[in-house]
């Protein structure tokens, strides 16, 4: 504990001779997130593997709801927070539309990107995801994958 007219030099806190504490071992595994409920649009089911994502969810035990149009539906609330709560915790599975099948440069990095879902179902609060993507910030996941296109091995990205 340091009195008034102590003096601290650098020595005395960050370069000593001593291990850094270690904290102890998490013991208990990450939580796995879990979709209070999970949507299906008519396309996705139409996709074999939406049929895959719907025969796994329905042994999670989770309210599922089989839409009758392809609109995402049910996810408007009273006001803004219950919107924003009701749509992280519902899993959307869509057909992907044909734009996002393509890689996309990701500037200005020379990255690419090739999204196979939408959204986020943390809540980090910097976090600016829910207020740039436009409507409820729900979560979906592509049922349409196996059909992206298989590229050939020498060409590159701009030619895909
Ligand atoms: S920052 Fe946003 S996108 Fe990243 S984990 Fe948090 S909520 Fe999800």
């Amino acid at each position: 504990m340091l009195t008034a007219g102590s003096q601290v030099s650098l020595s005395d806190t960050l370069l000593t001779d001593q291990p850094a504490s270690v904290s102890a071992p998490r013991t208990h595994s990450a939580k796995l997130w879990l979709p209070q409920r999970v949507v299906f649009t008519p396309d996705a089911l139409d996709e074999e593997f939406g049929q895959q994502i719907l025969a796994r969810v329905s042994t999670q035990n989770l309210e599922v709801e089989l839409l009758k149009s392809n609109r995402l539906t049910g996810l408007r609330q009273d006001d803004v927070r219950a919107t924003y709560r009701t749509a992280k915790n519902t899993l959307a599975i869509v057909k992907a539309p044909a734009g996002a099948l393509r890689l996309q440069p990701t500037p200005p990095s020379a990255d690419w990107q090739l999204n196979m879902a939408e959204g986020c179902p943390a809540h980090c609060q910097y976090c600016y995801l829910a207020g740039s993507l436009s409507g409820p910030p729900v979560v979906k996941a592509f049922a349409n994958l196996p059909c992206w296109p298989t590229p050939p091995p020498t060409s590159s990205p701009a030619a895909w």
